[in-house]
């Protein structure tokens, strides 16, 4: 099936997303190659980033079905479109951190890289205007944001997800230090990951050399920011392309 893109819904840092003509049950979101940080701050844009997020993000939804975790991913087409089940998504960014790096490092001042064992899942409440305040279960249920079911089964997946992709991150030679992901409900009130997974929302370490490949490079002015996506493009695609 060929699906067209109809209006735009939203537009968002990183993605804008589309209506699909004929597919009330679908969405198509483009990956821009734009950046920011710091809550919109910093801004810059990047040639070829979007591209690589997209094909990065694809091989690891893929990765997850096989799994046995299923996303909102449908198909991503040659023009770099992808259509995802349009989803009603929980105002929720969920943190998974596998060693300490970013906030964490800052919060409670701990060296970075200390392993965390066992992972340490975090919820965010979704909200520019209030800079992606850390949020508790319980000022999650009084906000009305999610309920414990739901919160519940946000934070297993998180989990189940984080097993699965340190299954295959070392075997690449990258560290999957962090990452953040997102959730929505389908039309059959299933809680399906949704959003992207990719160097924007990753921290990625070289395992050997420690060089940090992801979206610190622009955060930091660490290097190239395509030279680091590139390799985690390039190493993942070795693993899971080839088959
Ligand atoms: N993250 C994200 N979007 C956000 C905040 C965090 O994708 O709005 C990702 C970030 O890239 C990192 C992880 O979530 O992989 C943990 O981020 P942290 O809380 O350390 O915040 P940061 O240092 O990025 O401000």
């Amino acid at each position: 099936v060929n699906y067209q893109k109809s209006d735009l819904i939203y537009e968002g840092k990183a993605k804008k997303v589309f209506a699909v003509t004929g597919h009330s049950d679908l969405i198509i979101q483009e990956f821009k190659n734009s950046l920011t940080a710091f809550n919109g701050e910093k801004k810059a844009s990047v040639d070829k980033k979007g591209q690589l997020n997209i094909s990065i993000s694809t091989m690891l939804f893929k990765y997850l079905a096989t799994r046995g975790i299923p996303s909102h991913w449908v198909k991503t087409d040659e023009n770099l479109n992808m259509v995802c089940k349009k989803l009603k998504m929980i105002p929720v960014e969920v943190v998974v951190r596998n060693f300490v790096a970013g906030s964490l490092k800052k919060k409670f001042n701990k060296p970075e890289g200390e392993p965390i064992q066992p992972a340490l899942v975090e919820l965010y409440f979704k909200a520019d205007d209030l800079g992606d305040p850390f949020i508790s279960d319980e000022q999650a249920k009084w906000l009305k944001v999610s309920d414990q079911a739901t919160l519940d089964s946000l934070k297993k997946l998180a989990l189940q997800i984080n097993k699965e992709l340190t299954e295959i991150f070392p075997k690449v030679g990258l560290k999957l230090v962090d990452f953040k992901l997102e959730f929505g409900i389908d039309s059959d009130g299933k809680v399906l990951l949704g959003d992207e997974i990719s160097p924007d929302t990753c921290r990625l370490w070289d395992l050997k050399t420690g060089e940090k490949l992801d979206k610190d490079r622009f955060r930091y002015d660490l290097g190239d920011v395509v030279e680091g996506y590139q390799k985690i493009f390039d190493k993942l695609s070795k693993l899971l392309e080839e088959k």
